[in-house]
């Protein structure tokens, strides 16, 4: 079966083609809101300016035309309603220009499914960590995904951009905040757990206090509370993870999301694991982005369960939470 998989959740319009599980192609275009961050209108008028260009370039290096696609997979939620609307636009267009059949797909189940496939681990306890999610996540016996814990308020990359936001960052986001850390020495910050949950607005308040911090002209205050923000925010992470791999009795985790593509992430999840006699999985990180791919492979799996979705569903759903897959599809 081949899958087309639009992706279109927020900052991203990405078009991917995967056949049986390999991916052929996955093009992707990010739009940067710099200082600014991310304006919804700004975001689908980008979706909409490079949307032919990115299917164009997706079908073509995936080396197949559109008559050989069997289904038009595209992210449905969560997301930001507008750029959500643009790549849906798009995939009933195609649908209906080719007679393909749609399939609607959560955005966070893509991203697990994906993980799960290419670190070749069946049924792990799953850490998805995003600008907007922050979620331990656990199968059940009929595949739906349960939260096992989650932030309670925003979530870890969005912590991440706020912060360089905060302190006028170029490029306000938590690739480049990763850079100014590195080297800083660590300053004390509030560490918030809640059993198998997450509390991040305190830690961020703090650290955009103890940056405008100057009582220590010498030391580079930036580059060290961007590193304690990143280095008590992540401890805090690995602490409700190891809780639940004790809980579940997992003997695999599989890492994902944006954030996932932090090294000092996965070196700190690696050890804890080490430790533990835990396996642990981290996916490339072109397929830990927002990527099309991931939507494509994840609606080949929604697609071969419960067939194709009406196009008069084929609406967004901004509060598509992992959770509710059953009540929606089931
Ligand atoms: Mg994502």
């Amino acid at each position: 079966m081949i899958s087309l998989g639009i992706e279109c959740t927020a900052h991203t319009l990405s078009i991917g083609i995967v056949k049986d599980g390999t991916a052929l192609s996955n093009v992707i275009d990010t739009y940067s809101g710099g200082k600014e961050g991310l304006i919804p209108r700004k975001l689908a008028d980008h979706h909409a300016s490079v949307f032919a260009e990115v299917l164009e370039k997706s079908v073509a290096s995936a080396r197949v035309s559109i008559e050989d696609i069997d289904i038009v997979s595209f992210s449905q939620g969560p997301g930001i309603g507008s750029p959500l609307s643009v790549g849906i636009a798009g995939a009933k267009y195609l649908a209906l220009m080719h007679g393909k059949e749609l399939v609607g797909v959560n955005h966070c189940f893509a991203h697990v499914k994906i993980s799960e496939h290419l670190c070749k681990m069946r049924d792990p306890l799953v850490l998805y960590l995003s600008g907007g999610n922050t979620q331990i996540l656990l199968a059940d016996h009929d595949g739906y995904y349960n939260i096992l814990g989650e932030t309670l308020d925003i979530g870890i990359g969005n912590l991440f951009d706020n912060f360089a936001r905060a302190i006028h960052m170029e490029n306000a986001h938590g690739s480049a905040l990763a850079k100014l850390a590195e080297g800083g020495k660590y300053v004390e910050l509030p560490y918030s757990v809640k059993g198998m949950n997450l509390v991040f607005s305190g830690l961020l308040t703090a650290a955009e206090k103890a940056a405008k911090n100057k009582k220590i002209p010498q030391r580079d205050t930036k580059k060290d509370v961007a590193f304690s923000l990143m280095e008590t925010a992540f401890a805090m992470t690995c602490e409700v993870t190891e809780r639940a791999l004790f809980l579940t009795k997992k003997r695999d985790l599989v890492l994902c999301g944006g954030v996932a593509q932090n090294r000092r992430l996965q070196q700190m999840l690696e050890s804890m694991c080490d430790e533990d006699g835990i396996r642990f999985g981290v996916a490339p990180d072109e397929f830990n982005r927002d990527n099309g791919a991931m939507i494509a492979y994840a609606g080949s799996l929604l697609y071969k369960r419960y067939g194709a979705l009406p196009i008069e569903k084929c609406v967004p759903i901004t509060n598509y939470r992992i959770d509710r897959m059953k009540e929606i599809l089931g």
